[in-house]
């Protein structure tokens, strides 16, 4: 294999990029219409029925979930779009046995850094405190505060956790811990991207999460989510639009999704085959294997180092996305430098000695920049699909704001741009130029709290 037939396995064509917006598309109405009993839903509904206003003022909790982290956050809303917020986060390495151990023992864990928040900043009180609970999982919820969690993702395999009741684990452990919080809401964290940055920006209409994992929410007509049930329709005949958790990162059958040899290799390899597809296409956790898998091949060619393998790609995931990002970031260093740090990313035999060249430089450059450019028309042709799916925005002349969240897309080189450039291929310049991807940083903690806020409000209303 030359460098350039790798190139080309990873080449997005026009052609490839309509077939998966068309089959994305597909996916949303097969999964709106269909009530799945199965582990793997997508299309999950939120029960969010409305969007902040920006003018809601308070203090929520909020514990944010993620992949590597745990943050549990106080958000005081200000009004106008304003919060500040005091936090907390642990970090969960890869190799934590947190991740697979017992469940129990993993949400005592949580609950204790929420005791710890409460303690730290003063926030004890005789009152519960109503926390928003954001999961960067999916959970099959049947309603803002109950739902049954699925299969985990991201390296977490907790013991006998599958179907059992989100809520339920937090209140137990509360209980067990002593501590007086209640979790009035439970949310998808591209759901809390879409509402934390619609308090920002009544405009959003898309959360987007491009980090380790990835993921979209949008607004979705009521009307048109048929897996609600004739029941759910008939009680709620005013509900205009519901929050839906697409799952699109388990999106992804073959008909459509551009699968090259390396994804193949990527998938066979991982713990959980066949799942995610295309989350593993183009996600943090992926890129850096999937320039891996490329370079070895090179390397066994001897059309990279020299056919030296460098400890660094020993490993499966030993070549992170960080690192990718890093070479790309240094195209405009001097040659010298770049040799200089190229050399001390990776090692080799001490009785080779080799030292990259500047052809391996360039290989390692074009390979990076090949995996990542092809994320970022992944990326965009979901975006695309989702623009299209509320195409009544579309045809407004308004601006179609999309909040953004994830490491890959804040921290990766240009990413951003390489996103918008493949969407403005898609809808052309005219359209594109009112496509706004802002970064929602803070998102899944804010809008945790944001829907504790919104729901909290509701459940005293029903209780009264
Ligand atoms: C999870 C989603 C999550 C996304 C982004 C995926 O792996 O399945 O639930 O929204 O990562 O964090
Ligand atoms: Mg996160």
């Amino acid at each position: 294999m030359t460098l350039d037939a790798i190139t080309q396995c990873f080449d997005l064509t026009a052609g490839q990029f309509e077939a998966l917006v068309r089959g994305f598309q597909q996916e949303y109405d097969q999964g709106l219409n269909t009530a799945e009993a199965t582990g793997l839903a997508t299309m999950i509904p939120s029960y969010v029925t409305r969007l902040p206003t920006g003018q809601e003022t308070g203090t929520f909790l909020a514990l944010d979930l993620g992949g590597s982290t745990l943050r549990v956050c106080a958000v005081h809303l200000l009004g106008q779009g304003n919060v500040k917020v005091d936090e907390i986060k642990r970090s969960i390495s890869m190799t934590d046995p947190l991740r697979t151990g017992s469940t129990l023992v993993f949400f005592d864990w949580m609950v204790d850094t929420v005791d710890q928040l409460l303690k730290d900043y003063g926030l004890q009180s005789t009152q519960a405190l109503a926390m928003g609970v954001s999961w960067s999982f999916p959970i099959d919820q049947t309603s803002v505060s109950d739902g049954k969690i699925l299969r985990m993702g991201k390296g977490f395999d907790l013991q006998d956790i599958e179907g059992q009741d989100l809520k339920t684990l937090f209140t137990d452990a509360f209980a067990r811990k002593n501590v007086n919080v209640k979790v009035t809401a439970l949310i998808n964290d591209t759901v809390g991207v879409l509402v934390a940055h619609a308090y920002n920006d009544p405009d959003a209409r898309i959360g987007f999460i491009y980090g380790t994992g990835t993921n979209a929410a949008y607004p979705e007509k009521v009307s048109r989510m048929l897996k609600l049930g004739s029941a759910y329709h008939q009680e709620h005949p005013h509900q205009e639009e519901m929050l839906v958790n697409t799952e699109i990162d388990i999106f992804g059958s073959d008909a459509y999704l551009p699968l090259n040899r390396f994804d193949r290799l990527l998938d066979a390899n991982h713990s959980q085959p066949g799942f995610q597809l295309y989350e593993k296409m183009m996600s943090g956790a992926y890129l850096g294997e999937l320039v891996r898998l490329a370079a070895l091949e090179l390397v066994q060619e001897n059309a990279l180092f020299d056919g030296h393998t460098p400890l660094e790609f020993k490993d499966m995931y030993s070549f992170e996305t960080a690192q990718l990002s890093d070479l790309e970031s240094r195209c405009n260093q001097s040659l010298e430098m770049r040799l200089h740090q190229l050399g001390s990313a990776f090692t080799f035999d001490a009785h080779t000695d080799y030292q990259p060249t500047e052809q391996d430089l360039a290989t390692m450059t074009i390979l990076c920049r090949t995996v990542a450019t092809r994320g970022a028309k992944l990326a965009a042709a979901a975006l695309a699909s989702l623009i299209e799916q509320q195409h009544e925005s579309l045809l407004q002349n308004q601006p179609i704001v999309i909040g953004v969240n994830g490491s890959t897309f804040e921290r990766y080189p240009q990413m951003p741009e390489r996103i918008l450039a493949a969407l403005s291929d898609w809808f052309g310049s005219d359209v594109a130029s009112r496509i706004r991807l802002d970064v929602a940083s803070d998102g899944a903690g804010i809008g945790g709290a944001l829907i504790a806020m919104l729901y909290a409000e509701e459940e005293e209303e029903e209780e009264e």
